[in-house]
């Protein structure tokens, strides 16, 4: 679904890819590990278009993104970053719903899918009517969530999904999560520094660091070898 070839990116002196060659194959889910400043989050930018390689190719489903599918490629992605990322002047039906209504969906419609997916992310439909203030840490995950499937998306990038949570939250939401990739089936890649959440929510692995692939695998099998 996603093919990186050769990417390299640079912030200044800084290279956070350097020629990386990945794969992601659509439908499963894959996780990228690695320590802070590997890369993993700069891959994740680069597949919904907000970071742009300095030299390589980034493909999505055979072809070679470009700048002017950018819009497209954003509404086909569902992004989910630490703490939801909401604006915090709105309500999360307000943060939710915001793409939706800009292509005019109705009312209706709009609250109809809401109660859906607050429905499959276990979150009360009430709290949707608070700010993200108002809400606990795993409480405006799920409405981040929420946000990121409204549009039915085939991909889900999330970036450390689970990183602001204490334990418990945190682990009752990998379950969940694991359930909720395995009914959905979308192309899932998830940013985790947790080997131990990676294996869980993984199909695939993805070991990096410093701006390289180390390895690539079934979760089983890397994790397996010695
Ligand atoms: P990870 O997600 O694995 O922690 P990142 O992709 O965020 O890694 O970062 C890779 C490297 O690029 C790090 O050294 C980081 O400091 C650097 N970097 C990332 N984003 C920026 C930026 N906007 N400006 C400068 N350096 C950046
Ligand atoms: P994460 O891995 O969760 O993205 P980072 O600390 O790598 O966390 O990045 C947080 C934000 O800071 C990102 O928007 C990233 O682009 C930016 N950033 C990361 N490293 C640097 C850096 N060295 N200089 C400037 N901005 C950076």
């Amino acid at each position: 679904m996603f093919e990186l070839r050769h990417v390299v990116k640079r912030y200044g002196a800084t290279i956070a890819l350097d020629a990386i060659d990945l794969s992601i194959e659509a439908g499963r889910t894959t996780a990228l590990i690695g320590p802070s400043g590997a890369g993993k989050s700069s891959v994740l930018r680069m597949l919904i278009g907000l970071e742009w390689p300095d030299s390589g190719e980034v493909r999505f489903d055979g072809a070679p993104l470009r700048r002017q599918d950018l819009l497209e490629q954003r509404r086909r992605i569902g992004y989910v970053i630490q703490e939801g990322g909401l604006f915090p002047h709105l309500t999360g039906a307000g943060n939710a719903a915001l793409l939706a209504r800009t292509l005019g969906w109705e009312d209706a419609r709009i609250d109809a899918r809401l109660r859906e997916l607050a429905g499959l992310c276990q979150l009360p439909f009430e709290a949707l009517a608070r700010f993200p203030a108002e809400l606990s840490g795993g409480q405006r995950q799920r409405v981040g969530l929420i946000r990121a499937l409204m549009l039915d998306p085939p991909v889900l990038l999330l970036d450390e999904p689970l990183g602001a949570l204490d334990p418990i939250v945190r682990h009752d939401l990998q379950d969940q999560l694991r359930e909720l990739f395995a009914l959905l089936k979308k192309t899932v890649v998830l940013v985790t520094h947790d080997v131990a959440e990676a294996a869980w929510l993984g199909d695939t692995l993805v070991l990096l660091r410093a701006g390289r692939v180390l390895q690539q695998g079934a979760a089983r099998e890397l994790l397996q070898a010695p």
